[in-house]
């Protein structure tokens, strides 16, 4: 048993009161809901938690372009029409999920800025967990708005990390694959990327078994593509062994999970199968490793299930053991008629069989064990973590060099020319897909 964990925690009270409309799925009032709860559980008292500040224009050029972060804080409801050039360009607009609301850029700010934050306390050592459960935005594209996701705080995070970390982890636990993360990351070995996600006639039609990652990325982009009704057991069976073959192989000095809630049963756009157990299981077993972790939201879309996964989750990285009544809050009634905190599978069948299951973790334990020995691997195994960094001098020292590194050849900033993936996948679900199909369930 090593020391306990240190974790700090990132809120900002007003993020919870952003609303991309009425019959948008993605509720940001889910936050605070489980905000309330971890406060009500008591949880606040055995982490330290910080107010986190907005992110600025420049932090978010470290990975999207200028005109679209112009675009974004210049838009509102009321001007958009004279934007309709720009929405359709980056995506934005009535015509698409990421709608024009008022305070969008604002709130933007708010869920990139505690992910910096969070990331900056790691790498300064003041931590061992941070935790930002309004992060997570995973689909956010250098250029455009995808998936309900405007600006990508996860790329951000990592980017921050990378200028201490030679090697960071990212883990996507979210139904939808990890687009956004993947793409952006998908030419370089410094970031390896996990996601499991549901596959096949599916928003965002990406994540392949064989998309590996491309040019010094090869085999460092780790797809478990899976299908509907996904048992607590099932998953896992995926993730225990293939998270431990990464741990194994990689040796990240830092850890970016992402856990998207809407892999949860009962979920509004999800049909995975999983309980608020199983889901936390990867929680539980990614903070075994004792390794510095960013732990962020994501997807997550019948509120009062992703407002108990994320207060459930916090308490498992606290190694608190929770009540399984849920304590009196704001939001109580939402938690009825049974207000318990855990939940109960659906009785329906889990459509991914014991062959195809295994199909997935034999791939991907070969394609992780063939790069064992990797020539670039054993590259990045010289430079060391750097535990703190004392002098602001050193750290604009470090900051200089590694934005010398990311602007060298093989910069792998997510732009089209980086995106080297296979799109005609040869059983043709590669092409890109929306939401229609979960909305109209
Ligand atoms: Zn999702």
């Amino acid at each position: 048993m090593t020391a306990k964990q240190r974790v700090s925690y990132f809120y900002q009270p007003e993020v919870g009161h952003f609303y991309y409309g009425p019959s948008h799925p993605m509720k940001p009032h889910r936050i605070k809901m489980a905000h309330h709860l971890i406060l009500t559980y008591g949880l606040y008292r055995k982490m330290e938690c910080y107010r986190s500040h907005p992110a600025s224009p420049s932090e978010m050029a470290a990975f999207h372009t200028e005109d679209y972060i112009n675009f974004l804080a210049k838009v509102t409801p009321d001007n958009m029409r004279g934007y309709s050039n720009q929405m359709n360009r980056f995506n934005v607009g009535e015509y698409t999920d990421c709608p024009v609301f008022d305070g969008l850029y604002e709130f933007t700010q708010l869920y990139t800025g505690a992910s910096l934050d969070g990331a900056v306390k790691l790498n300064r050592g003041d931590c061992d967990i941070a935790i930002n459960w309004s992060g997570g935005l995973h689909h956010a594209k250098k250029s455009e708005a995808s998936g309900f996701c405007y600006i990508n705080d996860i790329v951000l995070a990592i980017l921050e990390l990378l200028k201490v970390h030679a090697r960071v982890l990212y883990i996507d636990i979210d139904v939808h694959h990890g687009d956004g993360v993947e793409e952006a990351f998908y030419c370089t070995d410094r970031v390896m990327t996990f996601s499991l996600h549901k596959y096949g006639d599916f928003f965002p039609g990406t994540g392949h078994i064989k998309d590996t990652g491309a040019k010094e990325g090869t085999g460092f982009s780790v797809n478990a593509p899976l299908t509907s009704g996904m048992t607590d057991d099932a998953y896992e069976k995926i993730f225990k062994p293939v998270m431990s073959k990464i741990m194994e192989v990689f040796r990240p000095g830092a850890i970016v999970l992402q856990c998207g809630a809407d892999s949860l049963t009962g979920d509004r756009l999800g049909c995975f199968n999983l309980t608020l157990k199983g889901h936390a299981e990867c929680v539980a077993f990614t903070k075994s490793f004792n390794v510095p972790t960013l732990v962020l939201g994501g997807g997550g879309y019948t509120i009062r299930n992703v407002a108990r996964c994320w207060a459930y989750e916090t308490s498992v990285l606290l190694d608190t053991e929770l009540p399984n009544e849920i304590p009196y809050n704001d939001y109580y009634e939402y938690y009825a008629p049974d207000f318990k905190l855990h939940l109960t599978p659906e009785q329906r069948e889990n459509m991914n069989t014991e062959a195809s299951l295994e199909s997935v973790r034999v791939d991907l334990l070969n394609q992780l064990i063939g790069m064992k020995g990797a020539p670039s691997v054993q590259m990045l195994e010289v430079p060391p973590d750097f535990e703190v960094i004392k002098e602001n001098l050193e750290a604009e020292k470090e900051r200089k060099s590694t934005k010398e590194d990311r602007e060298g050849e093989g910069m792998n900033d997510g732009g089209s020319g980086d995106d080297k993936r296979n799109r005609n996948t040869k059983d043709g679900k590669g092409e890109k897909r929306d939401h229609d199909a979960e909305l109209a369930a």
